[in-house]
């Protein structure tokens, strides 16, 4: 952490989170008042003397010392996730998989086990069945509701337990805290993928996490126009993963490490608008004969509501819903034809997106129980009766075409 880009009026406390958001990782008064730091392009740093280049090689993971190692733009940005998720140090990585991929090689080699929720995000599960299990690190997926009893799937080897909450695609809401207890008894590293919270609902390292992932591409940036990941953690855990990235030469880019500041100064405005909508679409949905379950952790008729409850203070525009029983026909009917909501895979940014998702076949420790096909909405800044009415002439060419 660059002491010259520390907040830059560090505002009296206490100060709320999303006071402390818009100071941090800035300092206008190093830079002719400018209001944001300047995007540094750089591969060379140049010494002036063998002493100091010595002497910047020695701390090479807190200073500026070559264009992998970090730029004061991604120290920048670092230091504000950091404040984000209420962690000590931060590493900005080129996506959200890659910060996924490097946190667990940091921590995994061969011959160890390694837990992760049957809820995961797809690309997490192929990167452990595939390259993690041809270096020979095992993954036992497990149901994402265990709790406690997750201390009966440790064994002497299991080195880290990976949790999402809620899952992808199912939003599961996972009791975090007592899974962080019983990895901690058995000395696990526990590392969370916080994508969904933004890292602003949900406080990971209030919650017994030891590393907490973001896809910065979704929230963070929030305009879908960048690619970027965050791997936050505890001091004691930076230098591991930090030397993960250094070693596998992956590093953000400055241009999107300057997008992912830019989005964090606004992330608290667009995050509460983007709970909004996504909670008067759920509640909507909820109503609609076409629908037979909407899967929205802050919808009391949702099972993991208390847990979302207890340990979150907010819900953003994501969630699922599952049709009653309907042909591929009738569902592509409906979404063909939807003016405002537009398909694709990213979300988090400002347009609303609609998704037909197939959980069921993914899932190897619990099966799905739903018959009906799955949606899934990010509820995006437009006009929430706007988008009503848009699904509600999507239900009208669904029916039609049953
Ligand atoms: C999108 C996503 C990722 C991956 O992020 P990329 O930046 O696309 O690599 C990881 N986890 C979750 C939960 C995501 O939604």
């Amino acid at each position: 952490m660059l002491k010259a880009m520390d907040e830059s009026k560090p505002p009296q406390r206490p100060v709320k989170k999303s006071t402390r958001l818009l100071y941090a990782g800035r300092r206008p008064e190093d830079q002719h008042g400018v209001v944001n730091p300047p995007v540094y392009h750089a591969s060379t740093v140049t010494f002036p003397t063998v002493a100091e280049l010595e002497a910047a090689q020695r701390d090479r993971l807190n200073r500026v010392y070559y264009g992998r190692f970090g730029t004061p733009t991604s120290f920048a940005f670092e230091d504000a996730v950091a404040e984000l998720e209420g962690g000590d140090r931060a590493v900005s990585l080129p996506s959200g998989l890659a910060a996924i991929t490097c946190a667990l090689l940091a921590f995994l080699k061969a011959g160890d086990h390694l837990l992760i929720t049957d809820s995961a995000y797809f690309p997490t599960r192929k990167f452990c069945d595939t390259l993690l299990a041809g270096l020979g690190v095992e993954t036992t997926y497990y149901d994402p509701t265990v709790g406690g009893a997750i201390a009966g799937l440790m064994r002497p080897e299991t080195r880290v337990v990976f949790v999402e909450s809620p899952g992808s695609l199912t939003f599961e809401v996972q009791d975090v805290p007592a899974i962080a207890a019983a990895a901690h008894d058995h000395g696990a590293v526990v590392i969370m993928d916080n994508t969904w919270s933004a890292g602003l609902y949900f406080q990971p390292f209030a919650h017994g996490i030891d590393v907490s992932i973001q896809a910065a591409t979704k929230f963070i940036v929030g305009h879908s126009d960048a690619m970027l990941g965050t791997v936050t953690t505890t001091n004691d855990l930076f230098e591991t993963v930090k030397w993960t990235a250094v070693g596998l030469g992956i590093c953000a880019g400055p241009d999107d490490c300057y997008l992912g500041l830019r989005g964090l100064r606004s992330l608290t405005a667009r995050l509460a608008r983007h709970q909004e909508t996504g909670l008067a679409l759920a509640r909507w949905l909820e109503q609609r004969p076409e629908v037979e379950t909407v899967l929205h952790p802050a919808l009391p008729s949702f099972p993991g509501y208390d847990l979302w409850k207890r340990d979150f203070t907010g819900a953003p525009g994501l969630f699922g819903f599952v049709l009653t029983p309907c042909s591929k026909d009738s569902v592509a009917a409906m979404l063909d034809g939807l003016a405002l909501f537009a398909m694709g895979f990213s979300w988090g940014g400002y347009e609303s997106l609609i998704l037909p998702t197939e959980p069921g076949k993914s899932r190897t420790a619990v099966p799905w129980p739903h018959a009906g096909p799955c949606l899934r909405i990010h509820a995006g800044l437009e006009d929430a009766d706007d988008l009503i009415a848009d699904l509600e002439a999507g239900f009208r060419r669904l029916e039609a075409a049953r």
